[in-house]
């Protein structure tokens, strides 16, 4: 792997191996890598970039599968890059590259409670502005108020939650008046282009007290230590759960736990989950995914949409 660094601090490194940013610890290598220096080393590099370079944001990898084949184009790695994270007036101030753990704390502190759910997810803010991470009935995107955004020329702009449509798992620009006529944009809406990425939101938080949010925050860690397959890389929930069902459910009814493909499983612990027992491949995580969707729409009639994002090139043999 070789490294760059660039004059503004940013580091740039080629053909490197993306598994390590990834939960799962799967996938090929990226063309080129880059850690920006912070904001304005960001857009400064965006800015340099060639028109047709394709661009990946990455936070945490724990939503994503990146396929043994790697990327080509530019991974920006956000996680641990833009850190800010304060009160600014009545508002939450996270940067794209906060954990969402250290946000729940952080808004408990401050007496703010309806964060506590992130806790226990285990990516960035720039990823959950992007999935609309969430869990027991709260979304990121209830709290937000406005966000601010990067587009490829490196240009900052401040959108209000207005201009987003979200849903479960679900967030795109909505329809927006722009000189050339009606453009509809995408957001960190993983497979499609990415016309803009977000570099930190302003969330809207009501008052509540630090012990109650810290005692919500406690009980959800221990759920899920209880109930999810903690000690294997994984990527969290596989499959968006269909409307009125569990997709875990529906795995388990098909007697698909412990399901076996290369080095990938699907987890004993929890049916929605699939792990990396030390040596599977991005190609046995897909094939198993692939495996479970068709088995469970034989089986029960319901095809499960995915949740996790997948990006890079497949390896032919
Ligand atoms: C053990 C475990 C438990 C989990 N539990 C939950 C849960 O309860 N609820 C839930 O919703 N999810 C859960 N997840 C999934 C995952 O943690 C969330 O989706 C999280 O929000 C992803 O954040 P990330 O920083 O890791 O994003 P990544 O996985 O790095 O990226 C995910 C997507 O977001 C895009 N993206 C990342 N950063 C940006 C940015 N700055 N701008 C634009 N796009 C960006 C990427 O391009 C990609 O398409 C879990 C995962 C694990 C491993």
């Amino acid at each position: 792997m070789a490294q760059r660094q660039t004059p503004s601090g940013g580091k740039l490194l080629l053909n490197e191996p993306l598994a390590r940013y990834t939960s799962w610890r799967v996938g090929g290598k990226a063309d080129r890598l880059y850690i920006p220096a912070g904001l304005q080393d960001l857009q400064n590099f965006l800015h340099s970039l060639d028109d047709n370079e394709a661009v990946h944001f990455i936070g945490l990898g724990s939503n994503l599968l990146v396929r043994d084949g790697g990327v080509r184009g530019t991974v920006v790695l956000m996680h641990n890059v833009l850190t800010n994270l304060r009160m600014d007036g009545g508002l939450v101030y996270a940067e794209a590259g906060v954990t969402c753990a250290k946000l729940a704390k952080f808004a408990a502190r401050q007496h703010r409670h309806g964060v506590e759910f992130m806790a226990g997810i285990p990516g960035t803010m720039g990823g959950a502005l992007a999935m609309n991470a969430g869990c027991h009935g709260a979304e990121t995107w209830d709290m937000v108020a406005q966000v601010m955004t990067i587009d490829r020329q490196g240009a900052l702009h401040t959108r209000n939650k207005a201009e987003f449509v979200t849903g479960y798992r679900h967030v795109e620009m909505a329809e927006i008046s722009s000189e050339a006529g009606n453009k509809k944009l995408s957001c960190g809406a993983g497979n499609k282009k990415l016309d803009e990425w977000f570099i930190a939101a302003w969330l809207a938080l009501p008052d509540g007290a630090a012990s109650e949010s810290e005692q919500k925050i406690k009980s959800l860690l221990a759920r899920r230590l209880a109930t999810q397959p903690l000690n294997w890389p994984n990527a969290g929930s596989v499959f968006r759960n269909p409307s009125g069902d569990y997709a875990a459910r529906l795995i388990e009814a098909c007697g698909l736990k412990g399901f076996v493909i290369g080095g990938a499983q699907v987890s004993e612990k929890h049916a929605n989950f699939i792990v990396n027992l030390g040596t599977a491949t991005a190609a046995d995580i897909e094939r198993l995914i692939a495996h479970v969707r068709e088995t469970v729409k034989r089986e029960q009639g319901v095809e499960l949409q995915q949740e996790v994002r997948v990006i890079g090139e497949v390896v032919h043999e």
